[in-house]
């Protein structure tokens, strides 16, 4: 199996590890445990050497296999059970705020007298403004205590008023014996590191097994996107493909889940072409992100094997006979089936060197990516109007629109890659990678690589008690080999 190999680079068989925890022999139990118990010595020394988070480093991960929460931090909740226990009986409203409302309004409603809502107002004034309320964006929680009826209206007291306007800022007054008290409340954005994966199951895709799995759709969105080079998701994926994922899951400081941060590593295995492709990311010192193959190749390809995400192939490269012309003729290119309309996005960056009509191709563009390779679009319905000759595109810009002009029997996208002026078979073309990493920063990338192949390794669910035990962050990849 793949994860055994993995383990073995780092020195540490499954079975060893196992046998820590498990092994019924008494005196290996014991020899083990020592061992066990002087490597989680050693590193939770290392762990108290750990910064602490600040918010510009929100997105470092921060790991806790079990426990999300820092939880020395004092939860927000809990000061408010504090209030709600000295005003045992206030009444808490949590509002959405919609457009229209004030705070005064919202006060208001809820039957606040005039001056107090002025009181909070004036307190809050120094450290919030009131007109930045953002309708359909924030909440208000206000605590009040009734006073009974006053010419049939409830009265209430103020005695609480939260302002969220996020998960991880709010402005918070309370009422104090020298009147009201704001204060702003921020913060940190911790992370988790959590580890997904699964099995491709006949007649379920990769999406449906990986919302099964607990994968959140951003993540899945962006295990596309960065195999979207190298896998076709519409025709490369089968049951018994493997994938697994590693992605950080955020949280503010009293535990509210606030989504999901990177994806730090992926890896898809395909049986049909018995390939395991491996992806980390990695930031450089200029902080451009990409994701790397195990030996610094950059994900990112010059160009896109399919343009059209989604499309079915209607007619592959090679030999066929020509629907039309009815006798057998190479086809130069790949055909992806697909409406009339459909937008067609460039497969690389580069600069128009063609745009027109081409008796055969019908509307046809050409774009020149660099001095090896360009791509074609063919039965184009109509170009993008401000695609033209010498323009320069990016790739994935819009170019044109699926059509059926020129010798075509319904709207397709005939589509070629070009080598040094020869049609290639898209599907099959090994392609250049771009973003690919030199010198310094090779290295740099190899030790986050093998950090990232730790945190993988340990957040395995056949190490739980392990991983519960160690801060991953301060291993070094050394003490592992
Ligand atoms: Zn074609």
């Amino acid at each position: 199996m793949l994860y055994n190999e993995r383990m073995k680079k780092f020195g540490i068989s499954k079975q060893k590890i196992k046998n820590c925890v498990t092994k019924p022999h008494f005196q290996v139990f014991v020899a083990s445990f020592s061992i066990c118990l002087l490597l989680f010595f050693i590193v939770s020394k290392q762990s108290g050497s750990n910064i602490p988070p600040r918010i510009q480093d929100a997105f470092d991960p921060i790991i806790s296999t079990q426990n999300p929460v820092n939880k020395n931090i004092k939860p927000i909740s809990s000061v408010n059970g504090i209030f709600s226990s000295m005003f045992s009986n206030t009444k808490e409203h949590i509002l959405p705020v919609k457009n229209g409302d004030s705070i005064a309004s919202i006060l208001s409603n809820l039957g606040v007298p005039y001056n107090e809502i002025l009181d909070v107002s004036k307190s809050i004034n120094p450290i919030f403004k009131l007109s930045d309320l953002r309708p359909d964006n924030d909440k208000i929680v206000v605590k009040v205590k009734p006073l009974g009826e006053e010419n049939g209206k409830a009265k209430v007291q103020l005695s609480y008023l939260e302002i969220v306007k996020s998960p991880i800022y709010r402005i918070i007054s309370t009422r104090t014996d020298d009147g009201f008290k704001t204060v702003e409340s921020k913060s940190n954005i911790n992370s988790e590191l959590v580890r997904g994966e699964g099995v491709i199951e006949k007649g379920a895709s990769l999406t449906q097994i990986a919302i099964q799995n607990g994968i959140p759709y951003n993540v899945i969105d962006k295990f596309y996107e960065i195999f979207s080079f190298d896998v076709d998701f519409e025709r490369d994926i089968y049951p018994g493909d493997k994938f697994q994922i590693m992605y950080e899951q955020l949280y503010s400081d009293n535990g509210d889940y606030l989504g999901s941060g990177n994806v730090l590593f992926a890896s898809l295995y395909l049986n049909s072409r018995r390939t395991e492709f491996r992806l980390f990311r990695y930031e450089n010192d200029k902080g451009v992100v990409g994701y790397y193959d195990e030996d610094g190749k950059g994900a990112s390809k010059t160009l896109k094997k399919t343009p059209i995400n989604g499309a079915r192939i209607s007619s592959k490269y090679g030999n066929r006979k020509h629907p039309i012309l009815g006798y057998s003729k190479a086809h130069k290119g790949v055909d992806f089936a697909a409406p009339t309309g459909t937008p067609i996005p460039a497969a690389g960056s580069g600069k128009v060197v063609y745009r027109g009509w081409i008796n055969g191709y019908g509307n046809y563009i050409k774009v020149r990516h660099n001095g090896t390779y360009s791509t074609a679009y063919a039965h184009l319905s109509r170009f993008k109007p401000e695609v033209k000759v010498g323009s320069q595109v990016k790739q994935g810009q819009i170019i044109g629109y699926v059509g059926s002009t020129g010798l075509s029997t319904g709207p397709h996208l005939h589509y070629e890659i070009i080598k040094d002026g020869i049609q290639v078979n898209p599907l099959s073309v090994k392609l250049p990678s771009i973003q690919n990493l030199s010198g310094e920063e090779v290295k740099n990338f190899a030790s986050v690589r093998d950090k990232i192949n730790i945190q993988f390794t340990v957040l395995d669910k056949n190490f739980s008690q392990f991983a519960n035990l160690i801060d991953i962050k301060s291993i070094d990849a050394d003490m592992l080999k």
